[in-house]
């Protein structure tokens, strides 16, 4: 064979190799089909607010990372599904003040990934001994900022939806202020009640309704509490004539139970919306049913 004949072979393979890049380019063709906006939420409250505002929107992909049923994700360890998950993830949203210390290993391993912090305008935080209480979402007025906060980062990071973000966000606030509303104007009575909370996360929903609370820190594991705290609880409520005792749904009733045998006082218990079904109204069905709990306190 002569050079020239080389030559042609060469080039017509080259021609070949060109052509059936341009053909199937593999791997540019699956990122053009998969170009969504991943959107990853820490645990379920947050899950419902995105929801919310990601509602009819395109070529946005919502998933979170705990399970509906997980509950607080306080004290959580990451599973190797978790990380899974947050892998492709363009966006983060967490709850923050220190809810998710679990993720910043992760999260600083991806430099491209943004971050909203939902809790950045809450100014109404309860500090407790050590930390500041994270549980904020069970005030309604800290929901609709977190609602807010998500939104206008949401806005930001994802421009071509901003729109129908910011159309959303404006119909689940005028549900929530309804809400509110709903509140103010039953629980009026409640305003500067005593109650005994054994429960963090319902601290919010009940100062936001003026009650004047003792909590116990229980770190949502009730049956931690000593002998010594509950004798010195049941002296306390005796004295100064305490006669409500919250608790979450979920929660283990042992102390609780305890305190209402030597103090005949009422139990009542109510949801602090970290768990439930995927549906997008759950955080305005559980707080309505919250509000039907509380109206029954005389
Ligand atoms: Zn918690």
């Amino acid at each position: 064979m002569n050079k020239k004949l080389w030559g042609i072979l060469i080039i017509i393979l080259f021609t070949l190799i060109v052509i059936f890049t341009i053909i199937f380019k593999p791997n540019y063709k699956q990122k053009e089909l998969n170009n969504n906006t991943k959107i990853v939420t820490s645990f379920y409250p947050i899950y419902i607010i995105t929801s919310n505002i990601i509602q009819n929107v395109n070529n946005v992909e919502l998933v979170n990372m705990t399970e509906t049923n997980t509950g607080c994700v306080h004290n959580y360890t990451l599973l190797a599904a978790d990380m899974k998950k947050i892998e492709n993830a363009d966006i983060f949203i967490k709850n923050g003040l220190e809810l998710e210390n679990f993720m910043d290993k992760v999260i600083s391993t991806y430099p491209n990934l943004k971050v909203i912090d939902s809790s950045m305008q809450i100014t109404n935080k309860i500090q407790e001994t050590e930390n500041v209480n994270p549980h904020v979402w069970t005030s309604i007025i800290n929901y609709i900022k977190q609602v807010e906060e998500i939104s206008a980062k949401l806005c930001q990071y994802n421009p071509e939806n901003a729109e129908i973000y910011t159309v959303n966000t404006k119909n689940y606030i005028n549900s929530l202020n309804d809400l509110k509303e709903e509140y103010n104007t039953n629980l009026q009575n409640l305003k500067g009640k005593k109650a005994i909370c054994l429960n963090e996360a319902l601290i919010y929903l009940l100062q936001e309704i003026g009650m004047e609370v003792t909590q116990v820190e229980t770190d949502h594991e009730e049956s931690t509490l000593s002998a010594d705290i509950l004798k010195n609880l049941i002296n306390k409520m005796k004295e100064e004539k305490i006669e409500i005792i919250f608790v979450d749904i979920n929660d283990n009733l042992k102390n609780a139970q305890t305190l209402s045998l030597e103090t005949g006082v009422n139990i009542y218990k109510l949801n602090s919306c970290l768990t439930g079904e995927n549906n997008k109204d759950s955080y305005i069905i559980n707080m309505k049913e919250n509000l039907e709990v509380l109206k029954q306190i005389q």
